[in-house]
């Protein structure tokens, strides 16, 4: 049983295997970063957490303590126990990617989340069948009543964190989003390292 905080170096992904009935605790140690969050059913990765299966099964655009998150079989893969960021997080925005940057103007290779994905999933020797849509823990996009949504900075202070607890034998994967364009992970524009624990 893994104890020790790992550390997910700014604009890097990191992924880690989970034990059913494991908890993981993910830390905005900062307190302005937003992290991408993937999981995949250890026994195949074709199965993965998925945003939209998710939405309809605990019927709110983002999950809140006591909500599972389901995969793309509608399985419950992720419940979220504990949550001391304020609850701002993103279920609707896609993981960034070279595209992404491209459209906002880079026109060198920019750090992003899905290649953050393929790298923290290489280092347990393993391959990503797609990009599924992330969980963007500590991501703040609200919404207006008219269904607009906003690029804001996060809500969430130094040191809060978010619990998952796994619902199956999984692997994890997160990554310190790079984002350093749009304000997501503040105004400054630095993205951080974030930290995470199994339990
Ligand atoms: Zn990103």
């Amino acid at each position: 049983m893994q104890k020790e905080t790992v550390t997910i170096p700014a604009r890097s992904g990191k992924a880690a295997r989970v034990e059913r009935g494991q908890s993981v605790t993910v830390i905005n140690t900062h307190g302005s970063q937003v992290v991408d969050t993937w999981a995949f059913n250890a026994e195949h990765l074709g199965e993965w957490m998925s945003m939209e299966h998710s939405r309809p099964y605990y019927m709110k655009l983002r999950p809140e303590v006591g909500d599972t998150l389901v995969t793309n079989e509608r399985r419950p893969i992720l419940t979220l126990t504990e949550d001391t960021a304020g609850g701002a997080h993103d279920t609707l925005i896609a993981a960034c990617d070279a595209p992404r940057y491209g459209l906002l103007g880079v026109t060198e290779y920019h750090d992003n989340c899905a290649d953050n994905l393929t790298a923290g999933l290489a280092e347990l020797g393993l391959t990503k069948p797609v990009t599924p849509s992330p969980l963007n823990l500590f991501m703040n996009i609200p919404w207006t009543e008219g269904g607009e949504l906003s690029w804001e900075e996060p809500l969430s202070e130094p040191g809060s964190y978010v619990t998952l607890r796994a619902e199956m034998d999984l692997v994890i994967a997160f990554s310190a989003c790079p984002q350093d364009i749009l304000p997501i992970n503040g105004r400054a524009g630095q993205p951080t390292e974030a930290h995470f624990r199994i339990d």
